[in-house]
């Protein structure tokens, strides 16, 4: 629903973050996404006509989603349905979760509107639907760390009703923090225009609301940047967050990123927002940006997956069900080692000196160390896992 003109931040400094290399199997992933299935996705959701929020045709695009999700293997169980109401109106959001194996508690967003006004909507957002649709697609069966959870917004154009009503009951109940939400990643209007060179995408971070979350914003943002080059081959720009579905998020004080067009097509909340107008080949390269960042920000197995078919389930790693928390951490750690008896644990400070050891031992007393992060090393007869922890009290 954005409708302020853009002031592009210039020449932000992308090397001070820390080394991102191109992992292949994200590339792979990445690279999964098809232009067949991003048009079609486009078509459909064009067919559905205008989804006016509380309308028929809403609806109908909402059980459409639903469907998608199932005939990609997603269960019932794993969709919940999150119904607001505005005067007379009537809505639901639509929220699909894939369980992380190292967070299950901890979530990364990825969300987008369905919703639109006036016409079908198919930039504004047809071309975020469609790619939460085909990364969901894709990470079906890959391991995670952290919970992904796909959402679909509705009552975006009415003035962010639907993420409203997520924040502040689902997210939040009263000032009850609910959800451990490491990121939210709003894509909202990607379509672009066809004729226009549509090669850069703008990276969207926030610098305004709460000001404790902005420099995680920042940081998320740039690494989104620079999954963008590494995965797409799209360029990118940084600019500010605004008047999308990661404001509600943003005014609990959580970290949010985005994706926006760079150049605008101006077509938005119009009939024009047809698929006669939009490029779909860079919602394609967003989409592929995106796939390769959601698995960045969520921790995405890295082991290869080139003959990964829809229904063959990864080889699943050994180590994968070694389980560290709290994290951050206090006065103890505990270390679920399924399997393994016998291992042993090491914890370096990050200039690499040991700073504790212990053989055996499932919980591990912190308390002599000082406020920072570390790597913990669990050593085991089926291989070594190293991990980043944070001592915070
Ligand atoms: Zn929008």
């Amino acid at each position: 629903m954005k409708k302020i003109a853009v002031f592009l931040f210039t020449s932000v400094a992308l090397q001070n973050i820390a080394a991102q290399n191109l992992i292949q199997a994200y590339k792979d992933r990445a690279d999964m996404v098809t232009q067949a299935n991003i048009s079609n996705n486009l078509q459909e959701f064009s067919n559905l006509g205008v989804k006016t929020t509380g309308s028929t045709a809403n609806t109908d695009a909402l059980n459409w989603l639903k469907n998608k999700y199932l005939s990609y293997g997603y269960s019932s169980s794993q969709m919940v349905e999150d119904p607001f109401s505005f005067g007379s109106t009537n809505s639901k959001n639509l929220v699909i979760t894939k369980t992380g194996t190292l967070y299950p508690d901890k979530y990364i967003i990825i969300c987008g509107h369905y919703d639109t006004i006036v016409g079908p909507g198919v930039s504004d957002n047809g071309s975020g639907t469609s790619i939460l649709l085909e990364a969901a697609r894709i990470l079906k069966d890959i391991p995670t760390e952290y919970s992904i959870k796909f959402v679909h917004f509705s009552g975006e154009e009415q003035g962010l009703i639907g993420s409203n009503h997520y924040v502040n009951n689902v997210a939040y109940q009263g000032n009850t923090r609910k959800l451990d939400i490491k990121l939210v990643f709003n894509i909202d209007q990607v379509g672009g225009q066809i004729g226009n060179l549509n090669n850069k995408i703008t990276c969207e971070r926030d610098t305004g609301g709460i000001s404790s979350n902005n420099a995680a914003s920042n940081t998320a943002t740039q690494e989104l940047a620079v999954c963008t080059g590494l995965y797409s081959p799209l360029q990118t720009s940084i600019s500010y967050a605004y008047s999308s579905d990661y404001i509600p998020f943003e005014e609990k004080g959580y970290t949010i990123t985005g994706f926006y067009e760079y150049i605008k097509s101006e077509n938005e909340h119009s009939t024009d927002d047809n698929l006669t107008n939009i490029d779909p080949v860079y919602v394609f390269n967003v989409g592929k940006a995106a796939v390769g960042a959601l698995q960045h920000f969520a921790v995405a197995s890295t082991s290869n997956n080139n003959n990964l078919q829809v229904n063959e389930t990864p080889a699943k790693d050994p180590l994968q069900n070694i389980r560290i928390y709290p994290n951050p951490a206090k006065d103890m750690i505990t270390v679920e080692t399924e399997k393994s008896k016998q291992f042993s644990i090491e914890i370096n400070d990050m200039a690499g000196h040991l700073v504790l050891s212990s053989e055996n031992q499932n919980r591990i007393n912190t308390s002599a160390l000082q406020n920072g992060v570390y790597t913990i090393t669990i050593k085991t007869s089926a291989g070594n896992l190293t991990r980043k922890i944070i001592i915070e009290k």
